[in-house]
C-alpha cells in the first residue's frame, strides 16, 4: 500500500457520516481546529499500547467505560467526577478480587458522534434527519436542530479539553490516592454492592496502614497516590478526526490528537471504507467493534490492515454480539485471529447487542443480559485457552434509571424516573458496581 496520508480517507466510500452543506464553514472550522493543540501526546498512547499488550497476555486487565453519547448540556464536573470515581471503585474491586493491574480508559473527552440505525426518525407524523450526536447536530425534534452544523465541532473540542484537563487533575492531584478509598463510597445511594465495597475497602485501609506501620510505604509512594487514566471515542467523524492529527517528532508516525484511543464502530468497520482507512495510519492504540455479522475473512483483512506489523497492543477486539450469541460467533473470530498469528486484546462490550424497546417505550438494556453476555465471553475464552482482557461498558457515576434489573431493581415503569441518556441506556453507579464484583468473580474462577 502507498503511504498513508490522514486525508485519503476523503477517497473511500463513507457512511454515518453528515453531507455539510455549507462548505466554506467546514473548512473554516477544520482550519481553526488543525491549529489548535492535540488533546493528548504520542508518548500517553504508546503507553497505553504497551498497557493494553499486557491485557492482551492477561498480565492486566482492561475497564473502558463512560457514557454512549456525550452531551453539550450534560457537562458538568459533577458528572465528570462521579463516572471517574465509580470507574476508581470498580478498578479497586478488579485490583483487589482478581490481583490483577488494571488500565482505565474513559469513553470520555470526545465520545460526541454516534451512528445511527436510520438516517431518519418520526414522531408525531413529521419525520427528521436523526440526531447523530452533539458534535453534528442537535437532539431537539425541529427540522432546523437536526441540519449538521460544523461549529459544532469547536464545542466539542472546547468540553473534550476541559473534560481532559479535569480528569488529568483528579487523577494525579490527589483524588485518586488509594487513600481515598472510603471517601470514593461517599454519596452513594446504599446497596447491597455498596457494603460489599465498603467491606472491601476497610480491607484495603488496613492493609494500607500495616504497610505504613512496617515502613513499607513513604508518604509519596506515586503507585499509591496517582493513576493513569485514558480517554477513548469512535473515531466516527473523519473531519474533526482529521484536523486533530499530529505528526509525532519522535516517532514520524501521526497521532490521533483527540484521544488515546479511537475504536471503529460496528456499522463503520467496512475493510475498504473511509473509517478503516483512517485508522489505519495512526500510533494509537485502535478498537474495533466486533458484531455478529462480521465475518472471518473481513476480521483477516481487518487485522493485516489495522496493525500491519502485528505489534502487540495496537489492536484491540471488542465483542458485543448479544447475551445468548456469544458462543456461535466468538469462537470463529477466536479461530481466524489464531490462524493469522495476530496479536489481538479481546474485549467484551456487553451492551451493544443487548438493547431492546421497553414496553413503556423506552430502549433500555436488562441488566441479566448484560451479565449473561460477560459470562458468555469468559467462557468461550476459557473453553478456547485464549486471553479475556478486558470490559467496555456504557456507564454512568450518576443515578440514573435507563438499565432495567440489577440490585436496585431497576423496573420498566422505573425508567421514566431518571432516564437522562442522550443516546443509549446507561449502567447506573450500583449495577456498575455489581457487574465488577461479577467480572473479579469470573477472572479468579
Ligand atoms: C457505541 O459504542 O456507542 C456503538 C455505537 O457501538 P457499536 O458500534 O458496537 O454498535
Ligand atoms: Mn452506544
Amino acid at each position: 500500500m502507498t503511504e498513508w496520508q490522514k486525508s485519503a480517507w476523503r477517497e473511500k466510500p463513507r457512511v454515518q457520516m453528515p453531507d455539510y452543506t455549507d462548505d466554506s464553514a467546514l473548512k473554516a472550522v477544520e482550519a481553526q481546529l488543525s491549529k489548535y493543540p492535540p488533546l493528548v501526546f504520542a508518548g500517553e498512547a504508546r503507553s497505553l499500547k504497551r498497557d493494553l499488550a499486557a491485557a492482551g497476555r492477561g498480565e492486566a486487565f482492561l475497564l473502558q467505560g463512560g457514557d454512549c453519547a456525550e452531551a453539550f448540556d450534560q457537562f458538568s464536573a459533577d458528572a465528570i467526577r462521579d463516572t471517574f470515581k465509580v470507574m476508581l471503585q470498580m478498578a479497586m474491586i478488579l485490583t483487589y478480587g482478581a490481583k490483577v493491574p488494571v488500565v482505565k480508559v474513559g469513553r470520555m473527552a470526545g465520545q460526541f458522534a454516534k451512528p445511527r440505525s436510520a438516517p431518519t426518525e418520526a414522531k408525531d407524523g413529521q419525520e427528521l434527519p436523526s440526531y447523530r450526536g452533539d458534535i453534528i447536530n442537535e437532539l431537539a425534534f425541529t427540522p432546523e436542530a437536526r441540519i449538521p452544523d460544523p461549529k459544532r465541532m469547536l464545542q466539542a473540542y472546547t468540553q473534550a479539553a476541559a473534560t481532559l484537563n479535569l480528569l488529568r487533575a483528579f487523577s494525579t492531584g490527589g483524588y485518586a490516592d488509594v487513600h481515598q478509598v472510603h471517601a470514593w463510597t461517599l454519596g452513594f445511594t446504599e446497596s447491597e454492592k455498596a457494603a460489599a465495597y465498603r467491606d472491601m475497602a476497610n480491607r484495603i485501609s488496613d492493609t494500607l496502614d500495616f504497610m505504613k506501620a512496617a515502613g513499607l510505604e513513604s508518604d509519596t509512594n506515586h503507585n499509591l497516590r496517582t493513576v493513569d487514566f485514558y480517554t477513548s471515542h469512535e473515531a466516527l467523524l473523519l473531519e474533526y478526526e482529521e484536523a486533530l492529527c499530529r505528526l509525532d517528532s519522535t516517532s514520524g508516525k501521526w497521532l490521533a490528537g483527540s484521544g488515546h484511543m479511537i475504536w471503529i464502530g460496528d456499522r463503520t468497520r467496512q475493510p475498504d471504507g473511509a473509517h478503516v482507512e483512517f485508522a489505519r495510519g495512526v500510533l494509537n492504540p485502535v478498537g474495533l467493534k466486533c458484531g455478529p455479522s462480521l465475518t472471518a475473512d473481513d476480521l483477516k483483512v481487518l487485522m493485516a490492515r489495522l496493525n500491519p506489523s502485528n505489534e502487540a497492543g495496537k489492536l484491540t477486539l471488542i465483542a458485543r454480539f448479544g447475551a445468548g450469541k456469544t458462543a456461535e460467533h466468538l469462537p470463529r473470530l477466536i479461530e481466524a485471529v489464531r490462524s493469522e498469528g495476530a496479536n489481538v486484546t479481546w474485549v467484551c462490550d456487553p451492551m451493544h447487542g443487548n438493547t431492546i424497546k421497553s414496553a413503556s417505550g423506552y430502549k433500555t438494556r436488562p441488566f441479566d443480559a448484560v451479565l449473561r453476555e460477560v459470562r458468555d465471553f469468559f467462557a468461550v475464552h476459557r473453553a478456547e485457552g485464549t486471553v479475556p482482557g478486558g470490559v467496555h461498558f456504557e456507564m454512568t457515576g450518576l443515578d440514573v434509571t435507563e438499565c432495567t434489573g440489577g440490585v436496585q431493581a431497576v423496573s420498566d415503569e422505573n425508567l421514566s424516573d431518571r432516564y437522562h441518556t442522550a443516546c443509549d441506556p446507561r449502567l447506573n453507579a450500583s449495577q456498575s458496581l455489581e457487574l465488577a464484583f461479577l467480572v473479579a468473580e469470573e477472572l479468579t474462577s
